[in-house]
């Protein structure tokens, strides 16, 4: 619960409100899911990526009209809750969030950090991201550059990619052995249920753009000079391996999708409904941890008259 009960002095709108405030461990479904993203998106044994439609908008029934709203609508208690983290992580706390951003090049992870957790203070959050390993990071075990880029207590991190790509490009450019690849799995199982029982929640996110809106995206990138700099000859030796590519991504969903970190997919070739989802399973997230504001560590009297008497 809450260490305080002093009301919050921002203003939350609709989707917080029926009584659950910030911090409330459920707070009511607005009305426009159906479905929680949390159910609706989870990865759960059985998921057939093939078959997901990378357009779809599971579980919302609103448009992107009321998707953009409802972002709008969260982004102050968004944005309170990161606050709460940090003065927890400041006042000796441990707790800490981890997005994990993965997707095929133009799946839209820089837009997922600029517009949804950019929403929250720049401060809190800890921005990675990870490409080809250095030489150094090449000596070590594929994990050591992840350990070393986890979010300190109080902090937002985000990882744009992550140590899936090991066992994604890893596995479809047979970086390593075979033998390697099977164990990285695990490995990366055992690794993030560490990472939980210290006080990280991780929060995995998959978005999912399909082929034919990835060409159009690339297509873009080649045709505007304010994009080209995003474009990459390499994007389109990865999107002539598609298909492997799928294959490692059902690999990964079908062997890391654990109870303490669950994956979750999110059709990214609507921006807004990404965008949409990604804010609320960022907010989840967070209310779940239901923070509060750390108490005075220091006499609030005693400050009070110091300070009158100046
Ligand atoms: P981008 O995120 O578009 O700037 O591209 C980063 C590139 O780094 C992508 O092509 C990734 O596949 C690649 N990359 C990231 N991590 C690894 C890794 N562990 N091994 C090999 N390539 C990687
Ligand atoms: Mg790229």
């Amino acid at each position: 619960m809450p260490t305080t009960k002093k009301k919050s002095k921002k203003k939350h709108g609709k989707g917080s409100a029926s009584g659950s405030g910030p911090g409330s461990a459920s707070a009511a479904l607005d009305a426009d899911w159906e479905v929680a993203p949390t159910e609706s998106l989870r990865v759960r044994a059985g998921f057939d990526l093939a078959s997901f439609d990378r357009g779809s908008t599971p579980g919302f029934t609103g448009d992107k009209a009321a998707g953009q709203a409802l972002v709008a609508r969260h982004a102050d208690e968004l944005s309170e809750l990161q606050e709460r983290l940090f003065a927890e992580g400041r006042s000796g706390g441990s707790r800490s969030v981890l997005l994990v951003l993965q997707g095929m090049d133009t799946a839209g992870k820089g837009g997922i950090v600029r517009h949804v957790v950019g929403l929250v203070d720049p401060q809190g959050v800890a921005h990675r991201s990870f490409g080809v390993p250095t030489p150094e990071e090449r000596k070590h075990h594929f994990l050591w550059r992840i350990r070393r880029a986890l979010p300190e207590p109080g902090y937002i991190g985000v990882f744009d990619r992550s140590h899936y790509e090991d066992v994604l490009v890893g596995r479809v450019d047979a970086l390593a052995p075979p033998e390697v690849l099977e164990k990285r799995y695990d490995e990366i199982n055992r690794f993030e249920e560490k990472v939980v029982a210290s006080g990280t929640t991780i929060v995995k996110l998959a978005l999912l753009v399909s082929y034919e809106e990835q060409r159009a995206r690339l297509m873009e990138r080649l045709e505007r000079p304010d994009k080209f700099w995003k474009y990459n000859p390499n994007d389109v030796d990865s999107r002539q391996k598609w298909p492997a590519y799928q294959e490692a991504y059902q690999a990964v969903l079908d062997r890391t999708s654990t109870e303490t970190a669950p994956w979750h997919v999110v059709p990214a070739d609507r921006k807004w409904f990404a965008r949409l989802a990604v804010s609320e399973l960022l907010l989840d997230a967070l209310r779940r941890l239901d923070l509060g504001w750390p108490p005075a560590d220091f006499d609030i009297e005693v400050e009070k008259k110091r300070l009158a008497a100046t």
